[in-house]
């Protein structure tokens, strides 16, 4: 038994945590770039907060997702204001905003030197000026993982800056910033915390630690994400949410994740769609070719029998099979009214250019199993 685990250098997990984030700041930078999302005044509290204790904040606020453009202006506009410290609070394009901002303030070059897939690649020679995040939706995880996701809408894909000196040096999960989320919002990031759980617990990197972390967080989360989706205001629920959520991180930050998430890369990058909307669009039609496919080539092995255990978690029921967890799975989509991808512009001419470009997606290396050309197809189509 062997296996590497890393995370932030300190998490602060439960409700009203948000109050302690200028006393965990102190010694760590003396100008903040303060990163939101498009609604930079729901950061005001944080902002007197930190300046109070004597940290001078240049806000920068992100209206959607983060692209490469977004990154190389942000990092001047920070160079200029002698940001020496980053702070982000919003969802997961806030969060990766900040995090790629944070790995540019301490790097020289363009984005695109470090960037996968459609960058250079270069490894990030120095690490990242102080980064603190705060998400205020349930479901990236990205407070705790070593990876930004930037667009390139050049490129029409997404890819990420990734380096394990990129992960936060703090990590500040409040329940009570998820209470007001909308629905749709609570079903998109929800299902996206349940993907990042399933992935990582059949993946081919999946580790003993990481394996603790999804069983819970897939129990939990099956408890929690309906209960949240139907009263915004249980706050059980939505500390439930935020426990899954960040399990999700830790463990998709050290065991991969699959094709899910090697499909959600250029979907999100060729259409307008927030990722774990895409990602619960998927989700079902991943899980049930890849248990096919398992059952049919791998009999027996690891990743066939997980599906049943993950069944097991979502239910409750002790005799459940890896396809009730299947279904399960879509019959919850169809509870949080989960559109298909159609509702993002996706259209049969576009499976094509999506498989080939999944097929080489840093995700779909987790994926339990190669998976065909023919079988990648099946899943793109059925989600549509
Ligand atoms: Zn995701």
């Amino acid at each position: 038994m062997g296996f590497e685990f890393a995370t932030a250098a300190r998490i602060l997990f439960g409700e009203g945590v948000l109050g302690q984030v200028a006393a965990a700041a102190a010694g760590m930078g003396q100008r903040a770039l303060v990163v939101t999302g498009a609604s930079p005044e729901r950061a005001a509290p944080l902002v007197r907060q930190l300046e109070s204790a004597a940290i001078h904040c240049s806000p920068f606020p992100v209206a959607g997702e983060p692209t490469v453009d977004l990154v190389r202006g942000g990092a001047e506009y920070a160079r200029r204001e002698r940001c020496d410290l980053v702070v982000a609070m919003g969802g997961g394009s806030a969060l990766d905003a900040g995090k790629a901002l944070a790995a540019m303030l301490a790097n020289a070059g363009d984005p695109l030197d470090y960037l996968e897939v459609i960058g250079r690649g270069q490894p990030l020679a120095h690490a990242s000026v102080p980064f603190i995040a705060i998400p205020t939706t349930a479901g990236t995880g990205t407070e705790v993982t070593r990876n930004a996701v930037l667009a390139s809408p050049e490129h029409r894909v997404k890819a990420s800056l990734r380096s394990p000196s990129m992960l936060p040096r703090l990590a500040v999960v409040d329940p009570e910033l998820t209470y007001d989320l909308p629905r749709p919002i609570t079903a998109s990031t929800g299902l996206d915390a349940l993907t990042q759980l399933i992935e990582p617990y059949t993946s081919v990197r999946a580790n003993p630690m990481t394996d603790v972390f999804c069983v819970e967080g897939i129990r939990r989360a099956a408890w929690a994400l309906p209960r949240a989706w139907k009263n915004g205001g249980d706050s059980e629920a939505r500390a439930g949410m935020a426990w899954a959520s960040l399990l999700g991180g830790l463990c998709l930050a050290n065991a991969g994740l699959g094709a899910v998430h090697g499909f959600a890369a250029p979907v999100g990058g060729m259409f307008p769609a927030p990722h774990g909307a895409v990602c619960a669009a998927l989700l079902p039609y991943v899980m049930e070719v890849n248990v096919r496919a398992l059952a049919a080539r791998q009999p027996g092995r690891t990743a066939v029998l997980r599906y049943g255990e993950i069944a097991r978690l979502l239910t409750g029921r002790p005799q459940a099979t890896a396809d009730h967890g299947v279904r399960w799975v879509k019959d919850l989509c169809r509870r949080l009214e989960i559109p298909t991808l159609r509702a993002y512009g996706v259209r049969e001419t576009d499976i094509p250019d999506l498989v080939a470009k999944a097929a080489g997606a840093s995700s779909m290396k987790g994926n339990p199993l190669v998976l065909t050309t023919e079988e990648l197809r099946e899943i793109i189509s059925r989600a549509l």
